[in-house]
Order: structure tokens, then C-alpha cells, then sequence
């Protein structure tokens, strides 16, 4: 083995000689090539032996010339004799050799990995392009001529088409974007209608909107966000037009009547007119309620027996006497919303049994008629916000 002794910069003359002893070996012994012992190295100078191998490490070192890094050609240096006795492999690799390279290869998984994401999310995407497409093929594929359209999506048609349509008449704005006057009275029932068009192929899905819009469920079944989407009517404008002209027809009007499907979307129409006004006033009152399936359901059968403007005043004056309850003690929105329920029944009833008057309340000015409200009431009874001031049952009585 091929070594040479370096020394430190200003090494004492009496160091250097113990260096010199301490790496002073026999030609190929390998057993045990160093001539002297450190305990003999040490006893010559009045050293113990740790202390012999503490000077040497620290005033020289062992340069091993014919043991060179593999990749860059850098000597072993060796600065104790375990390190010189340690050495086997010729295959060795200096630290910052072997640092350099883990660092590649650091940076190259990760690459890999970066690729290979991005490929997978390409993968995803274009499934999911590839879905929409076939969705908005299927659509036009499936679009009822114009006299075959069902007589209430005509009407909920044209609605959308004088609420949303585009300068063009070509396709929709998003519900999202809209203020002022709404589709219908509360939020839950546009998407209801939103959706119910497009299930019926009267609206087709615009795919360059859609997918930046779309999620996938896990199952990668499309997903769409309907209040922010916008929509291409399957009509041109002309036949949009010819659509509009015959829902003014009173034939057409009669059929409207006439289906069963009509009286179940006046309701439906009223009580999101409720529920909207409940959201709102609770709101204005700083209460916060959750409005589900019981509240709906006791609304419901307040609309039976009496009008919209009529339920406002009873929603009101619960809301008012909750949130002089509430002022007072520390409650829940489950709680808040149980005593709201509670005080809407208590007024009906009270109302229905004649122990109290029977009052009527105007729309609030921050919450104007729907154009669900207008086409489905007003045009066809010819009577200014009569699903407002009528049960559905009167104005279905008065044809
Ligand atoms: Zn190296």
C-alpha cells in the first residue's frame, strides 16, 4: 500500500517524530505492519497511549495514494491506525462524492414523481373532458322537438330564457352572477329547475364553463356545480322566440293549468316564498336556524289554509319572539329553530281557531317577486302577485 505522511502547518519537531513512529510500518505485512506499539511510542515521550494518538491526529495525517475514490480520484486520508487497518474494498467513495450523488438521485425521484402526477391529474382530466363530452352528445342526441316539450318545462323554459338568457339568446348566464329579481323565491329551488332542464336535454351543458367547474366523485361520476355553470339552449333563437310567444297563449295556458304537475309547482313555489322569507328575517334578527324537512313540512300545511302574505306575518311575529327570547338566554340554532317552529304553529293555530286576527303582510322590498312568481301566477290567473296573496287552492277554485 502506497502511503505518504502530511503534517500540519508549524508542527513542534518532538510531534513530528512521534507521527513519523506512529506510521512507520513493515513492507507487506499485513498482520501487523506498524514497527512500534503506541504504548512503546508513548513511554520514550512520557505519554500515556491515548495521549500519543490524540498528537498524531492531530498534527498529521496518512495519505493512502493507491486508495482513491472511485469517482473523483481523491486519496484516502486516514488520521488513526483503525481507520488504515479498517480499509478493505478498493471500491470506496469520498464523502462529498457520495453526498453529490444522493442528491442527484434526490432530485431525480423527485422529478419522477412531479411527472408522474402531473401525467395522472392529465389522465384524470381528460376522462373527465371525455365524460362531459359524451354527456353533451347524449343531450343533443335526446332534444324533444319543440311541440313535444312537456307543458311545465315549456313554461319553467321560459323563465330561465327571461331570466338568464344571454344578448344573443344563445346560451344562459350563471345563477351565481345574477342579482336583483331571481328565478325563483329561494336559491334551492333555481338549482332544482336548473337541473330538471338539463336532465330533460332543454339545456345543454356548455363544456368549456363545465369543466373548469366540474369534480369528479371518487367513483369519477360527473358532478356538476349548477349555480355557477352557464348552459347553450338546444333552441335557436327563433324557436326560443316561438316559445315564449305561445306560453301567452291561453290555450297553452289551460294545458299548463290543467297538469297535474302545475298545482305541485305553485306549492312548491310558495314554500320556498316562505322559506326564503324565514332565512331572511332570522337573518335580519341575527338568528341563526337550520331549515329542514319538519319546518318545510309544518309550512306546507300552513299554505293549505293560508296565503303567502298571510304565513309572512305568522314567520315574522315567531321570529320577533324568539329573538326577544334569545336576548336573553344563551341558545343553539337546533334550539332557536325548535322555538321557531313551535311559535309558527302557535300563531297558525291561533289564527285557525279565531283567537287571534288574521293579518296580511307585503312582500319585503330587499326580497321582489320571483319571474318563477310572475309566469307561473301572475300571466296565467292575470292577477298582480296572486301567489302571493292566494292559496293554491283559491286560485285553482276561481278558473
Ligand atoms: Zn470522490
Amino acid at each position: 500500500m502506497k502511503t505518504k505522511v502530511g503534517y500540519k502547518l508549524g508542527i513542534l519537531e518532538n510531534d513530528k517524530i512521534i507521527c513519523d513512529k506512529y506510521w512507520l510500518r513493515v513492507k507487506n505485512d499485513y498482520e501487523n505492519p506498524f514497527i512500534y506499539r503506541c504504548k512503546e511510542i508513548g513511554d520514550e515521550f512520557g505519554l500515556s497511549c491515548s495521549e500519543v494518538t490524540r498528537t498524531v491526529e492531530d498534527n498529521a495525517y496518512l495519505a493512502v495514494i493507491d486508495y482513491q475514490c472511485k469517482s473523483c480520484g481523491t486519496a484516502k486520508i486516514c488520521y488513526n491506525r483503525a481507520e488504515l487497518t479498517s480499509l478493505h474494498s478498493k471500491k470506496w467513495e469520498c464523502e462529498n462524492c457520495y453526498l453529490k450523488k444522493f442528491h442527484r438521485r434526490l432530485q431525480n425521484s423527485r422529478q419522477e414523481r412531479i411527472e408522474s402526477a402531473l401525467e395522472q391529474r392529465l389522465i384524470e382530466e381528460n376522462s373527465y373532458i371525455n365524460q362531459l363530452v359524451q354527456f353533451r352528445e347524449s343531450q343533443i342526441e335526446s332534444v324533444p322537438n319543440l311541440d313535444e316539450i312537456d307543458v311545465v318545462d315549456h313554461y319553467l323554459l321560459v323563465a330561465v330564457i327571461s331570466k338568464l338568457a344571454t344578448e344573443n339568446f344563445r346560451s344562459t348566464t350563471a345563477l351565481y352572477d345574477n342579482l336583483g329579481t331571481t328565478l325563483s323565491p329561494f336559491h334551492d329551488l333555481d338549482v332544482k329547475i336548473i337541473n330538471r332542464l338539463m336532465r330533460k336535454n332543454l339545456l345543454l351543458v356548455n363544456i368549456e364553463n363545465s369543466y373548469i367547474l366540474l369534480h369528479a366523485h371518487e367513483e369519477c361520476l360527473l358532478q356538476f356545480d349548477l349555480s355557477k355553470m352557464t348552459f347553450d339552449f338546444a333552441y335557436d333563437s327563433g324557436q326560443l322566440k316561438k316559445l315564449i310567444i305561445d306560453s301567452k297563449q291561453s290555450s297553452s295556458k289551460d294545458k299548463l293549468v290543467n297538469s297535474p304537475e302545475y298545482k305541485i309547482l305553485c306549492e312548491d313555489i310558495q314554500l320556498n316564498d316562505c322559506i326564503n322569507y324565514l332565512t331572511h328575517c332570522s337573518a335580519v334578527n341575527e338568528l341563526e336556524i337550520v331549515i329542514g324537512e319538519k319546518i318545510e313540512s309544518l309550512l306546507s300545511t300552513c299554505l293549505l289554509r293560508y296565503s303567502v302574505s298571510e304565513i309572512y306575518f305568522i314567520i315574522w311575529k315567531a321570529v320577533k319572539t324568539v329573538s326577544s327570547y334569545s336576548l336573553e338566554f344563551d341558545i343553539d340554532k337546533i334550539i332557536i329553530s325548535n322555538l321557531i317552529y313551535d311559535n309558527i304553529q302557535k300563531f297558525h293555530d291561533e289564527i285557525r281557531y279565531k283567537s287571534s286576527e288574521n293579518k296580511k303582510h307585503d312582500r319585503d322590498r330587499a326580497h321582489p317577486k320571483s319571474v318563477l312568481n310572475r309566469i307561473f301566477f301572475d300571466e296565467v290567473h292575470g292577477i298582480e302577485d296572486c301567489g302571493f296573496r292566494h292559496t293554491v287552492d283559491d286560485l285553482l277554485k276561481q278558473l
